[in-house]
């Protein structure tokens, strides 16, 4: 199971951490191959070095987009040590194992994320790296593949521990990650290429991420989890700033996506936004003049759940607004930005999270969103329909009032974002009533209806919000049924998809109550 290198091949751009591990492997005898730049830099430090040219007797040719594609090198790395035709092929050759790789690729992400231009994007393209990385990672039974520099001081502490050899199990965790390191760098790739062509290409770029964090748990304890990311610019949850408090469990990254990509379709031009999410889905989502107002406004909406919940901005938090979200327990904030007054204000919740993103999602963005099932992948572009660029169309007698309006499309934003079957009441700019994930419509409706009296209640209200609100449902109306619900609890506008058998059964509906509807053409649904 230990194997005794004898002969290592560093071949690396970042040179992070290469000397003092050359300095180590020499010190155990081992003998060091190494290419170009990597050879000068470990040459320059004073340790002894073997070209590689000296291994393949060919010189790295094209400005080095061949070096060490050669059978001398990919020989010595893939050989199985004890078969005697391996041995024997290698003999006649003149091949030599090479019992340990050291190898990091071209910074392609770098040069990506640094915006360099078409040629120096393809030039970066390593080529021999990922494919002494697979040879050797295939190879672990033997050869040990190392392509992190943080993981140098473990590969040193490994030969120390066990007097210059290493251990199969490190071999093999090794291997893992290094298809892991090409799997990533080839996703990278594509997924350049997919922005190039302006094209959406899910088969590729679906599992385009590389490990970040991983979690204490998944969603629950005994479930184990790891964040991944995938180097997309997008504000959010993945590339934000945290300010305090321990590490995001895997539910609270979870819902605090679903918090910010709520509010960044609230567009800061238009006033301060905020949403209050538990479990993905939104408890109450408040717009005002003022930040404070929206929150006291999302508050309202469901006080109980609140309780723990995540609170998502759409404006930088300022020091007033940081003081009333400290009244009751939450989890996390996330805002695009928060004043000094306001950190110093939240660092005074140890438990609680601040993250801070430097700008709010662009809801129209492409993208793509996966979801596992047995034995696959379902891969999506995102939904990024949004009310704005809707043609509204009103099909009752009576016309929405343009408060109405404001309220008809403000439920619509919002109920793309709550789980199926999905009802959303609002009134003056902020909701009054939710109904989330239910598998009738018109149970959600009726849901809805009853935590507006609840919450009226709580609030020490005379009778619900939902008097005079308007309603959103972000799938059509089946049957009439869900709709009367709607009207019982008191609205007096909808907006809906329309497109149901019976949009003729659920419009008469509307105009024998006298209400308002309106129609957008597109589905919400979310699951
Ligand atoms: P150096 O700085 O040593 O000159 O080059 C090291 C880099 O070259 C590493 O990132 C390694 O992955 C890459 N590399 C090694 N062999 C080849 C090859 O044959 N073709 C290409 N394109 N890159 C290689």
């Amino acid at each position: 199971d230990h194997v005794k290198p004898k002969r290592a091949l560093l071949s690396v751009s970042d040179k992070t951490g290469l000397n003092n591990l050359a300095a180590a492997l020499a010190a155990h005898g081992i003998e060091l191959i190494s290419t170009g730049g990597t050879a000068a830099a470990i040459a320059a430090a004073g340790l002894a070095v073997r070209d590689v040219s000296d291994i393949t007797g060919f010189p790295e040719i094209m400005d080095g987009r061949v070096k060490t594609l050669h059978p001398g090198v990919h020989g010595g790395l893939l050989s199985i040590r004890d078969d005697d035709q391996h041995r024997k092929v290698m003999e006649e050759n003149g091949i030599l194992d090479i019992d340990i790789a050291i190898i990091n690729l071209y910074p392609f992400e770098a040069v990506r994320a640094a915006g360099g231009d078409y040629p120096t994007t393809v030039e970066n393209i390593d080529i021999g790296g990922p494919a002494m990385i697979r040879a050797a990672a295939k190879n672990h039974a033997y050869v040990t593949v190392v392509t992190d520099p943080s993981d140098y001081q473990a590969l040193i502490e490994e030969l120390e521990s066990a007097n210059g050899a290493l251990t199969y199990e490190f071999r093999k965790h090794m291997a893992a990650k290094a298809y892991g390191r090409t799997a990533a760098y080839d996703a990278a790739i594509s997924n350049w290429f997919a922005g190039e062509l302006d094209i959406e290409t899910p088969r590729h770029r679906a599992l385009a991420g590389s490990l970040r964090d991983v979690m204490r748990y998944g969603e629950n304890p005994h479930q184990s989890a790891g964040f991944y990311v995938t180097g997309e610019a997008r504000p959010g949850v993945a590339t934000a700033t945290q300010h305090q408090g321990k590490q995001l469990s895997y539910n609270n990254i979870n819902d605090t996506d679903a918090a910010f990509e709520l509010v960044g379709e609230f567009s800061p031009e238009a006033g301060p936004a905020c949403a209050i999410i538990k479990h993905a889905n939104p408890c109450g989502v408040g717009t005002a003049e003022d930040l404070g107002d929206a929150y006291r406004k999302a508050l309202a909406c469901d006080p109980v759940s609140a309780f723990g919940g995540i609170v998502a901005f759409n404006a930088p938090l300022d020091a007033k607004t940081a003081e009333e979200v400290v009244k009751i327990f939450t989890e996390v904030i996330i805002a695009p930005d928060a004043s000094q007054e306001a950190l110093q204000i939240l660092s005074a919740k140890k438990n609680l999270r601040l993250l801070t993103t430097g700008g709010l999602p662009d809801p129209r963005a492409s993208g793509l969103t996966a979801k596992t099932v047995a034995g696959g992948l379902l891969v999506q572009s995102r939904d990024k329909g949004v009310i704005d660029d809707l043609e509204l169309k009103i099909v009752t007698e009576r016309v929405p009032s343009e408060g109405e309006l404001r309220d008809l499309k403000f439920a619509f934003r919002v109920a793309k974002h709550v789980k199926s079957n999905a009802i959303v009441y609002a009134k003056d700019g902020a909701t009054v009533g939710i109904g989330a994930g239910q598998m009738s419509r018109v149970d959600s409706a009726r849901i809805a209806a009853r935590k507006a009296r609840d919450a009226a209640q709580t609030m020490g209200l005379n009778e619900p919000l939902t008097k005079g609100s308007a309603v959103a449902s972000d799938a059509f109306f089946p049957f009439a049924d869900g709709l009367l619900s709607a009207i019982e609890a008191g609205a007096t506008s909808v907006i809906q998809p329309g497109g149901s058998m019976r949009d003729d059964e659920v419009i008469r509906a509307a105009n024998d109550a006298g209400i308002a509807m309106v129609l957008t053409g597109m589905r919400h649904f979310r699951h």
